[in-house]
């Protein structure tokens, strides 16, 4: 699933090239098939055509990144809020070469911004922008962890009330923004944090630690255009560098690289998610 560099990337790309287009036609074919009729997105027929005449004929005058979500803000004061969940790429100019292109906005340029998503998990809504704090989802996002103003003083501040697994904390949107599976693996194999370490027993001084961890893996992450290990392309469909950086992720049944290390990386699930670790230098805080 993209985390915090992979749509930090897609957005820096798309900023370039879709601010300032109009909104010329919408298609999709979401709603084909999907499940859940009654939801707030195109998956329904409904919303979908609703969806249409809200945004057609709208100039986009902002893309951002909100944790994991794109906003694209439009010149009509309504906002698109975009999930790419599990396999989504939002792209420009890409259609008709993906057989997983599920929506398409047709810009004023000639060109499509499309949202190819092999699994159709990706979710797709409008909202007014200026009522985005009352969002169900965007409403109840904790810190930007590259926030300036966001410290490590303020990480500890979070989690030492919290009696959590750190590795399923540390993914709870409402408390940080925009960290998953491969983040959280690579930040606790960094600082030498056993996945399953309850939030509460883990000392000041490591929060500390976490704190430079996630800043440094997120930099690079971002530098490196992302992490593609899985479907992960950026906005003109070219892949992320990060999946040769990994020191943990999906490296069970490999040596520790951690030097001086003689473990052998392990993989367990922590409340339905997968935790990759070093059982030799992870320590357990309980
Ligand atoms: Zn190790």
């Amino acid at each position: 699933m993209p985390e915090l560099p992979e749509v930090q990337t897609t957005v820096k790309g798309l900023k370039k090239v879709i601010i300032g287009k109009t909104i010329k036609d919408v298609w999709s074919d979401f709603h084909i098939g999907a499940k859940h009729n009654n939801k707030q997105n195109i998956k329904n027929k409904k919303y979908l055509e609703q969806f249409k005449k809200i945004i057609t004929g709208s100039t986009i005058k902002n893309i951002e990144r909100k944790a994991k979500n794109i906003l694209i803000k439009l010149s009509n004061d309504y906002t698109i809020i975009v999930h790419m969940k599990m396999t989504g790429n939002l792209m420009y100019g890409l259609y008709p070469n993906n057989k997983f292109v599920h929506l398409i906005f047709k810009l004023s340029d000639g060109k499509n911004l499309v949202l190819a998503d092999m699994r159709k998990f990706a979710s797709v809504e409008f909202f007014k922008t200026n009522e985005l704090h009352l969002h169900k989802r965007i409403g109840q996002l904790g810190p930007e962890p590259l926030d300036p103003k966001f410290s490590a003083k303020n990480l500890f501040e979070i989690f030492h009330s919290k009696k959590l697994p750190i590795k399923s904390a540390l993914m709870e949107q409402k408390f940080l923004s925009g960290i998953g599976n491969i983040y959280s693996d690579e930040i606790l194999w960094q600082t030498g944090i056993h996945p399953v370490s309850v939030t509460n027993k883990i000392p000041q001084r490591k929060f500390g630690e976490i704190f430079k961890a996630m800043q440094k893996i997120l930099k690079l992450s971002i530098k490196e255009g992302g992490d593609s290990k899985s479907d992960y392309l950026n906005a003109f469909g070219k892949k992320g560098n990060f999946q040769n950086f990994h020191k943990v992720y999906g490296r069970k049944g490999e040596k520790c690289l951690k030097t001086n290390c003689s473990g052998t990386i392990e993989r367990i699930v922590i409340k339905g998610r997968s935790a990759h670790f070093c059982p030799k230098h992870q320590l357990i805080y309980k």
